[in-house]
C-alpha cells in the first residue's frame, strides 16, 4: 500500500520543481508535452472518431477544441478521457458540450468528470491530471442535460463522498454545472469565443440533436453532430474554415439489410457528405463517427471524392487540424511516437 502524497508534499519538500519533473520523466515516458496554442490559433483534434461499437482504434465520438486560451470539449465519447491525457492535455476541461444523448455521445462523461477532480493525488507525471480542477463541470446540452448531471452525481454520490471526507475535495470540484439550451442559437460566449448550437435530424424518435458552431476571431469550426442531411448544417456550415461531419456507409452488400438501412437512415452517406461539403466550401473537411457496415475507410474517401474536389479527410483519432490565418493544416497521430508527425 502506498501513502497518498499530495502535491504540496512534492513542492514543498526542497526540491519542488525537479522532483516533480524527475517524477514526470519516470512516470510517463509515453506522453507528449502539453500544447497551448498560441493566440488567433484554434486547433481542434479529434479525440474519437469511431461509432457505438467498442474499438481500440476508433474511441467514442469526442472532438476537442482549443481557442482563446479554453479547451472545449464536443461530446464525451468512450475513451475521451485517453486521447486527452495521451495529447498531452490537461483534463481540467473548460466547458463540455453535448449534440444528443446516445450512449455513444456520453459514456465518457463520468470519466473525465471524475478523473479531472481527483488530478492533484497523487502527484503524477501525466500533464493530464497536474491540475485539478477546483470549480465545477460546466456541461453544456439540450433539455435532459441538467438530469445527466444530477443523476451523475447520485450514481457517484459515495466517490464524492469518501473524496470529500479523504482527500479534501471540495463541493465545488466535484460539482456539475449544467446549462441548458432549448433552440438554436448562441450558448456560449467567452473571450470573443462564440459557441452556436443549431438543431439536426437524426431521425424522428431521436431528439433533441444538435450540431455546433464554434466561432472566433473571424474564423469558424462546425461540428455537425450525428445527422442526416440537413440544411441546418448547410446554413451554419457555409464557408466555414474546418467542418466536422458524421458519416455512415453502407457496402453494397448491406444495402437490402433492415438493420443496416436503419442506421443508415439516421446518418449521412458518404455521398451525401460529398453534397454538404461542395454546398458549403469548407477551407478543410473531416470525416468523425465512422459507422462502417461492411465498408472501409478507403472506399468511404473513394466515394466522398466522386463528389467533391475540395480538401477533405477520412478523420483518425487524435489527428489534429489547425488553424492558422487563413491556413488550416492537418497533422496525424503517429501511435509508434506517440506524438505528431514532422
Ligand atoms: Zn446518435
Ligand atoms: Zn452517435
Amino acid at each position: 500500500m502506498s501513502l497518498p502524497i499530495t502535491r504540496k508534499d512534492v513542492l514543498g519538500s526542497g526540491a519542488a520543481f525537479l522532483g516533480w519533473d524527475f517524477l514526470s520523466t519516470l512516470d510517463a515516458p509515453d506522453v507528449v508535452a502539453a500544447t497551448e496554442p498560441p493566440g488567433g490559433v484554434i486547433v481542434v483534434t479529434l479525440l474519437g472518431t469511431g461509432a457505438p461499437g467498442p474499438s481500440p482504434n476508433r474511441f467514442g465520438p469526442s472532438t476537442l477544441v482549443q481557442v482563446a486560451g479554453m479547451t472545449l470539449l464536443f461530446d464525451a465519447g468512450r475513451g475521451c478521457t485517453i486521447r486527452v491525457s495521451q495529447a498531452g492535455l490537461p483534463l481540467d476541461i473548460d466547458a463540455v458540450f453535448l449534440t444528443h444523448f446516445h450512449s455513444d455521445h456520453v459514456n465518457g462523461l463520468p470519466d473525465i468528470w471524475m478523473t479531472s477532480y481527483i488530478g492533484r493525488r497523487p502527484p503524477s507525471a501525466n500533464p493530464a491530471l497536474r491540475e485539478a480542477r477546483t470549480v465545477p463541470m460546466r456541461l453544456y446540452g439540450p433539455p435532459g442535460t441538467a438530469r445527466i448531471a444530477g443523476n451523475l452525481h447520485a450514481a457517484f454520490s459515495d466517490d464524492i463522498r469518501m473524496r470529500t471526507a479523504d482527500e479534501g475535495l471540495t463541493q465545488a470540484a466535484t460539482g456539475i454545472e449544467a446549462h441548458e439550451y432549448a433552440r438554436d442559437g448562441v450558448i456560449f460566449n467567452e473571450r470573443g469565443v462564440t459557441v452556436t448550437a443549431f438543431e439536426v435530424d437524426h431521425g424522428p424518435l431521436v431528439k433533441p440533436a444538435y450540431g455546433y458552431r464554434i466561432d472566433s476571431g473571424g474564423h469558424a469550426v462546425l461540428i455537425s453532430g450525428d445527422t442526416r442531411y440537413n440544411e441546418n448544417v448547410i446554413a451554419h456550415g457555409t464557408g466555414v474554415d474546418i467542418m466536422v461531419h458524421e458519416v455512415c456507409a453502407l457496402s453494397p452488400e448491406w444495402r437490402d439489410n433492415p438493420d443496416a438501412l436503419a442506421s443508415a437512415a439516421h446518418n449521412t452517406s458518404p455521398e451525401e457528405c460529398a453534397a454538404v461539403f461542395s454546398r458549403t466550401q469548407p477551407k478543410f473537411a473531416a470525416l468523425t463517427h465512422l459507422v462502417l457496415i461492411g465498408a472501409t475507410p478507403d472506399q468511404v474517401e473513394a466515394r466522398v471524392r466522386a463528389g467533391y474536389a475540395g480538401r477533405f479527410v477520412v478523420g483518425e483519432d487524435l489527428m489534429r487540424m489547425t488553424i492558422l490565418g487563413e491556413s488550416v493544416t492537418m497533422e496525424r497521430w503517429n501511435a509508434q511516437k506517440s506524438g505528431y508527425a514532422g
